[in-house]
């Protein structure tokens, strides 16, 4: 096996459809792909739509995010991710439309990349509670680069918004009575 693969943590998210089916497909289908591997998942979270101005009222979201080791580039990682997305049922409209399934690269190494269509680490990473609180599952003592540490940008993180419905390896818990975080 190669020694030079990357760490890198993808987000993932969906609220159309079966949102846990179609994260556990994805993270399959992830690992199932060739030059990536999963090394570890978060627990499963569930947090309320992001919504643009005037949007409908959107059914909450279900979120994860999972560490992953890579030996592809990170402009082929992100294509792999809007792959699997597509296979997945994604369609693209307005921004933050529902979705059956979206993948965001959170992470790769300790890199940073501003180009067209790739950002990294994601833009948003430091506002999100539900991509925080996930990664504190999967690397606690993280850097952000760029952000500082993952410590301080949780408390500077409104929480009120998600709660736990998975833990690792345990029972999915009734999805109407999440645990508060
Ligand atoms: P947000 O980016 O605010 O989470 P979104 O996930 O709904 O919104 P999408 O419609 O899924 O946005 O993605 C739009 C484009 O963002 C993608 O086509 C992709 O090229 C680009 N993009 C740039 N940086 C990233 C990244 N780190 N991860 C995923 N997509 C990215
Ligand atoms: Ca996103
Ligand atoms: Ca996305």
């Amino acid at each position: 096996m190669s020694s030079n693969r990357i760490t890198a943590y993808i987000g993932l998210g969906a609220n159309l459809g079966h949102p846990l089916r179609q994260i556990e497909n994805a993270l399959w289908r992830l690992d199932n792909s060739a030059g990536i591997q999963v090394i570890a998942v978060s627990d499963f979270y569930r947090s309320k739509a992001l919504l643009a101005p005037d949007a409908a009222p959107q059914p909450d979201y279900i979120n994860a995010a999972a560490l992953l080791k890579t030996s592809l580039p990170v402009r082929w990682l992100l294509q792999r991710l809007l792959f699997i997305e597509q296979k997945l049922g994604r369609t693209r409209g307005q921004r933050w439309a529902p979705r059956t399934l979206d993948l965001d690269l959170l992470l790769y190494g300790q890199q940073r990349y501003q180009l067209p269509n790739l950002t990294v680490p994601h833009a948003a990473i430091h506002k999100r509670a539900f991509v925080l609180y996930p990664l504190r599952d999967l690397a606690p003592n993280l850097v952000v680069p760029g952000l500082g540490s993952l410590q301080r940008l949780l408390r500077r993180c409104d929480r009120s918004e998600i709660t736990v419905c998975r833990t690792e390896q345990g029972p999915l818990m009734h999805i109407d009575s999440p645990k508060i975080i």
